[in-house]
């Protein structure tokens, strides 16, 4: 039997854990110290050497694609097929039991998995059978304590709502909505999990052969397992059965969604005899890299305790760049992306990390301006997102009232009671006609051919596009923007969603704003005639089409990685940018107000820091349009936390005197690229304030292309920011 294929490439502690007698154990070490591989060396040591059947483990991984990696590793080194193997997500597991026993379940055999969207509609239809008024009760928020409820395992009969009258009502709203699934065969996602553990408690014969058929179970990323997934877990394992948990106390990042750390230590407590091991050394990252990591977390308090070292090399220092503006930060980082690619890397050995999924959109921009093929992990570009295309959806009816894809999205989203029915006549209408459905709506009304409530929604959706538009005459492009998402009721709607996904999503429609913004400002010198403002719209309209349409670089295609902090946890990349490593945007703002969060904010920095292999670049900026508003944001704490010693500062000196080619070029000597050639033009410099003829002072934002072509883009003080051709402007610096 020929195991050192299993044990050779693991050190003395990872040994221990990997070929250990059977028995329960937890791993509990630091990032890139091999939790992950123990794990998947593990079940190659039980299969080889213990001799059980891939029938015999179920091991529970983050991801499904990190499920897919698990499968293929053991494969290699098995040689064997692990058809059969349980691996996946909690939720996947889940869904998979419960299809095999639906009846047990109580369930219809083809139950429906409800995902969020359809939730809130079908919570609208209890509340409001119960009669409750949504501006009191909102579904969004009754959504997420249902949410709440189900992760701590709790059914509404086990809710003790006492004399509390929210309570009550949030108890009365929860049993009808759960009846409402049960009728209709519709099962959610916290409900798999709390259905799960139901079915086992319940059914003595289920749970005893699951009990026998999953003698080893092994789970990573315990940190982040909730209560009903460690009850699930523990009612499976029983007393026979062991547990195999990996994780790191300091990565727990979704203390938010009803992650337990504690779990990790109730764990050594809950089971018999648990093995525990820790691991000490790093093999993912420099040593500059790690001590960084290191000393951040440091900053916390109640950990475990772990040292992490590497014997692998010191490295580069880390970059620190202090980006201008939100632009000069992208720019910054789709050169420094060409620079490595340039010198024979691959794309995919790079990711770009953030802390809010709207400041993707800038960075998106930015590859795209330069062709670099991107994805986003785990989630939508910018322009995809549902509610970019909702709002995307008012300004494209505001310029053009026949849009019927627009229409047919937004004339009932946000609800204002035009029902499926309405539309369904307003199409059979705009058939028969051979119009747009914004023309049969229109005749419609005139003709009176429809009930009094629906005609007075759809009437209501008319005059409010109509009263838009009538407001986006001679209006800015963001002041439309701003407009539409307010007035439409999107902002509201949407940010009536608990939680991070609310919130969001009212980022995103606030970055939008932003976009809007930069456009104009992007739109070539254009210091004189303002144009029409309709037409601007549809030029926006069409760029934003256009980036959508790019669509994500193919599967196959070497691409970009662009994610967020949460979701690159477990994933590693030899060059890893953090970008907008700003106090308020990281640590996020909300941090500051619940205890226990900023804490949670750190070990995000950790986990991102700690993503990074050879490289690792921190930029903020030190004025930035997000959200739709202007910030100055300090540099995050989390920077101050990386001793000095550690860190490369890559700045731009934005004196006056420097030249402009300087400003642009001349950032750092290794990455200069050959100063373009234009001898004559005034020396300006980022930040620096200048004079116009006829705008007035300003202060100097950007620069974009070279020679005769640069343009710099100025924020005058009376009249706002402009595009200007440098060689004809007149400026001059103050
Ligand atoms: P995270 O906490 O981020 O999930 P982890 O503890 O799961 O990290 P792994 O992803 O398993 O760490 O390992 C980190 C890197 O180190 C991987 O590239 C892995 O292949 C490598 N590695 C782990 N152990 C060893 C070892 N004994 N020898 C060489 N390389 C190793
Ligand atoms: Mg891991």
């Amino acid at each position: 039997m020929d195991v050192s294929q299993i044990l050779d490439p693991l050190n003395d502690a990872q040994r221990e854990a990997v070929s250990a007698a059977p028995g329960n154990q937890l791993v509990l070490a630091g990032a890139g110290s091999g939790k992950t591989r123990v794990l998947v060396h593990r079940i190659a040591w039980l299969m080889r050497v213990e001799g059980a059947s891939p029938y015999a483990i179920m091991a529970v991984t983050f991801t499904n694609k990190a499920a897919l990696e698990m499968r293929a590793r053991i494969e290699a080194l098995l040689g064997v097929n692990t058809f059969g193997m349980w691996v996946g997500t909690f939720h996947g597991l889940a869904h998979r039991l419960l299809k095999a026993h639906w009846q047990e379940a109580k369930l219809p055999q083809n139950f429906q998995i409800l995902d969020a969207d359809d939730q809130l509609r079908l919570l609208k239809r209890v509340q409001a059978d119960l009669g409750l008024d949504e501006k009191k009760w909102p579904v969004r928020e009754t959504q997420w304590w249902i949410g709440a409820q189900k992760d701590e395992g709790l059914r509404p009969q086990y809710i003790d709502a006492g004399a509390d009258p929210w309570l009550q009502t949030m108890v009365r709203i929860y049993a009808a909505y759960e009846a409402a699934c049960q009728r209709g065969g519709l099962v959610d996602f916290g409900e798999l999990l709390l259905r799960a553990h139901e079915l086992w408690l319940n059914n003595d014969s289920i749970l005893a052969h699951y009990r026998q058929r999953f003698p080893f179970i092994l789970v990573d990323e315990f940190q982040d397992t909730n209560a009903i997934q460690y009850a699930w877990l523990r009612l499976l394992a029983g007393e026979e059965s062991y547990i195999t948990a990996v994780g790191d106390d300091d990565q727990s990042i979704y203390g938010w969604r009803g992650a337990r750390i504690e779990n990790i230590q109730h764990f050594s407590t809950d089971l018999r005899s648990v093995q525990t091991v820790r691991l000490e050394q790093n093999y993912r990252s420099t040593a500059r890299i790690l001590d960084a990591a290191n000393a951040v977390i440091a900053h916390n308090r109640g950990r475990l305790g772990k040292a992490l070292w590497t014997n692998g090399e010191e490295g580069e220092p880390i970059s620190v760049y202090a980006a201008y503006n939100e632009q000069d930060e992208a720019r910054f980082i789709v050169e420094r992306i060409k620079d490595w690619v340039r010198d024979g890397n691959r794309r995919d050995s790079i990711a770009v990390l953030y802390r809010s999924n709207a400041q993707s959109r800038v960075l998106e921009e930015g590859l795209l301006r330069e062709q670099v093929p991107y994805r986003i992990y785990g989630g939508q570009r910018f322009y995809e997102r549902l509610e970019i295309k909702n709002a995307l959806s008012y300004l494209r009816l505001i310029a053009n009232r026949n849009d019927d894809t627009a229409f047919e999205r937004v004339v009932n989203t946000p609800t204002r009671g035009i029902g499926a029915r309405t539309v369904e006549m307003v199409r059979t209408f705009a058939r028969e006609q051979g119009c747009s459905l914004w023309q049969a709506a229109k005749m419609m009304l005139q003709q009176r051919v429809l009930a009094a409530r629906a005609g007075n929604a759809l009437q209501g959706f008319q005059d409010l596009i109509n009263r838009l538009a009538a407001n986006a005459e001679a209006k800015k492009l963001d002041v439309i923007a701003g407009d539409v998402i307010e007035t439409s009721g999107l902002l509201e709607f949407h940010g009536k969603e608990k939680g991070e996904k609310g919130q969001t999503r009212v980022e995103n429609l606030q970055e939008l704003v932003s976009a809007c913004r930069a456009f104009v400002g992007e739109d070539l010198p254009q210091d004189e005639d303002q144009e029409g403002a309709i037409s601007l719209l549809n030029q926006f309209l069409d760029s934003a089409a256009l980036d959508a349409g790019e669509g994500q670089a193919e599967e196959f295609e070497d691409a970009v990685q662009l994610m967020t902090l949460h979701s690159a946890k477990g994933l590693e990349f030899p060059l890893v940018f953090m970008a907008g490593v700003e106090e308020n945007l990281f640590p996020h703002k909300m941090s500051a107000q619940e205890p226990g969060r900023m804490e949670e904010e750190r070990r995000l920095c950790y986990v991102g820091i700690t993503r990074a292999m050879r490289r690792l670049y921190i930029t903020y900026a030190e004025n930035r349009r997000l959200f739709g508003s202007e910030t100055y944001n300090s540099p995050s704490r989390f920077i101050g936390e990386i001793p000095a010693d550690l860190v490369q500062e890559v700045r731009l000196k934005t004196e006056i005197s420097r030249p402009l080619y300087q400003a642009e070029y001349g950032r750092v000597g290794e990455f200069s690229d050959p100063p373009p050639d234009f001898d004559d033009l005034p020396p300006l410099a980022l930040g620096g304030r200048v004079d116009h003829p006829k705008f007035g002072e300003g202060t100097v934002l950007q620069f974009e292309g070279s020679g005769p072509r640069a343009r710099v883009q100025v924020n005058f003080d009376d009249v706002g920011s402009k595009w200007l051709l440098v060689a004809m402007a007149k400026l001059q610096p103050m």
